[in-house]
């Protein structure tokens, strides 16, 4: 009897604490956490990580708890579907349903989208590599296999390096916290050498592995007392220079590096101006009107026939006859107007394709296409935006979509059209880039569900037939031909009308978004 009451006791005040705290407003279960140990005092924690979509294994946090930890200012316009952190000197834009994020005016891009979860804003748990970790955001060091994060706590002093490149030559400028000493040497010839001492650096951070003007590539070692850089040189740069000198605006050191091409009687200025600052929500405004024409692409056509199934269907035909469906179901349903690259049977180019995208002023592009594998089994739906490829898969697609260049233009082998995969990424167009992606998942999650075929996902890559269009755009992929069962399916008129159907409908989403994200 005695010992009944302190049990009593404990047991209410169990009942109280259920109804008293708050539950997380997030409704699904955490998967797994995060280890995070802070520099700066604060206590070590577990912050829950969820599983978000069943499409996918990635981990995803809430960006709640994201802004905690970083201690970023939040702003969350719910009508324009957008969070922005403040996080040090760096303001995050998350876009629901985006793969971008913007990072001042930069982009960075996530494998998969950021989402709205029960009242929630959930960030891929990859967006702290990919997006924090890889601009050294508060000294970051995060362990992806033991999940585990450490904030604030290597000091670096050696913060990071950029180049600038013109006609005379090269620089690489290290920013430094401190006034450091360095030596400098080249005994090796093409290879530069610098030790920084007392320097402490994110050896990660100064690896550059394409060349950056007359440095072909940076490595960098980190002992206990001191940094080393390489750098590998160029044959053309004729000399060298470093020098440090002091950055008035932000009271840093900039310890740089001349590479000049010729004698020069000058070495030029470092030009040091202020990083433009952003006001936030600049780009909030709405970049897609309502929908008045949409252009419609059928990949392939005349001698390029694309790809071939194992009973003789080809590609240019299934995507010529979806997209005349297509058309005809946008301007009943939508009464919107259609532009086709082409209506025929002809080899139209790819330049050529956004050009009559473009001059016609359409609000929204669409390219279809049908997939192909030298495995029999490989098969189901993906749609594709322009964006540096990111998998193995993506790149092959990429090349073999490119591969039309090579009925355009017969002297192109294919490395060079392989080679088109990098020249594309410069050209993206920043500016679109957002709308794309958030197309390319409503078509996708439409197609996904619907076709009954396996759902591969929303990719990107570097399509040359997406480049150079003023428009949110996408790639469709409707089926693999190389798949027997997908080959027949996609001679159907039944198969034909749900990828019509799904596709319309998707357009119908996008567009009642950024009706309500208003202006
Ligand atoms: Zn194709």
């Amino acid at each position: 009897m005695r010992s009944g009451l302190p049990i009593m006791l404990a047991v209410t005040a169990l009942l109280l604490l259920t109804f008293v705290v708050p539950s997380r407003s997030i409704a699904i279960e955490p998967e797994s956490s995060l280890g995070v140990v802070y520099a700066d005092g604060r206590a070590t924690e577990d912050v829950p990580l969820y599983r978000v979509d069943e499409s996918t294994k990635e981990y995803y946090l809430s960006a709640y708890d994201l802004a905690r930890i970083f201690r970023a200012t939040k702003f969350w316009r719910p009508g324009a579907r957008k969070l922005a952190l403040r996080i040090g000197q760096r303001r995050y834009l998350f876009t629901i349903d985006t793969r971008v994020v913007m990072v001042d005016e930069e982009t960075c891009l996530l494998h998969v989208p950021v989402r709205y979860v029960e009242g929630d804003v959930m960030i891929p748990l990859v967006f702290i590599p990919l997006g924090l970790a890889a601009r050294d955001e508060g000294g970051l060091d995060y362990d992806s296999s033991r999940l585990l994060l450490v904030v604030g706590s290597p000091r670096y002093n050696v913060e990071s390096i950029t180049f600038l490149n013109d006609e005379s030559g090269s620089k690489a400028v290290i920013s430094l916290t401190e006034e450091l000493l360095y030596h400098v040497d080249s005994e090796t010839p093409g290879l530069l050498r610098i030790k920084i001492y007392g320097g402490k650096l994110n050896p990660r951070k100064f690896t550059i592995s394409e060349p950056r003007g007359l440095f072909n590539r940076v490595r960098a070692e980190q002992t206990s007392h001191d940094s080393y850089l390489f750098f590998d040189v160029s044959g053309s740069a004729r000399r060298f220079r470093v020098n440090v000198e002091p950055d008035r605006e932000s009271g840093k050191y900039n310890l740089v590096i001349y590479l000049e091409k010729g004698e020069l009687p000058e070495i030029p200025d470092a030009d040091f101006s202020p990083r433009r600052m952003v006001e936030i929500f600049e780009e909030s405004e709405r970049k897609v009107g309502p929908l008045k024409l949409v252009a419609i692409d059928p990949g392939h056509g005349g001698i390029d026939r694309g790809k071939i199934g194992a009973s003789g269907v080809m590609e240019k035909d299934v995507n010529l006859q979806v997209a005349l469906m297509l058309a005809d179901a946008l301007r009943e349903r939508l009464g919107v107007d259609v532009i086709l690259t082409r209506s025929e049977d002809v080899l139209v180019p790819l330049d050529k394709r956004a050009e009559i995208a473009n001059s016609a002023g359409a609000d929204i592009f669409i390219s279809l296409h049908c997939n192909g594998w030298f495995h029999p089994e490989a098969n189901g739906v993906e749609t594709f935006f322009l964006a540096p490829a990111r998998t193995e898969d993506e790149v092959r697609l990429a090349n073999e979509e490119n591969l039309s260049l090579k009925y355009e233009n017969p002297s192109m082998s294919s490395r060079e059209v392989s080679e088109i995969q990098f020249i594309l990424w410069d050209m993206v167009q920043n500016e679109y880039i957002s709308e794309s992606s958030e197309l390319a998942e409503i078509v996708q999650q439409e197609l996904g569900s619907r076709l009954g075929i396996r759902n591969r996902g929303v990719k990107q890559a570097g399509l040359k037939v997406l480049k150079g269009l003023k428009m949110p755009a996408v790639l469709v992929e409707m089926g693999f031909l190389s798949n027997p069962e997908e080959e027949h399916l996609l001679t159907t008129y039944e198969f034909r009308m749900k990828v019509v159907n799904a596709i319309v409908d998707a357009i119908i989403k996008f567009q009642e978004r950024y009706a309500t994200a208003g202006g």
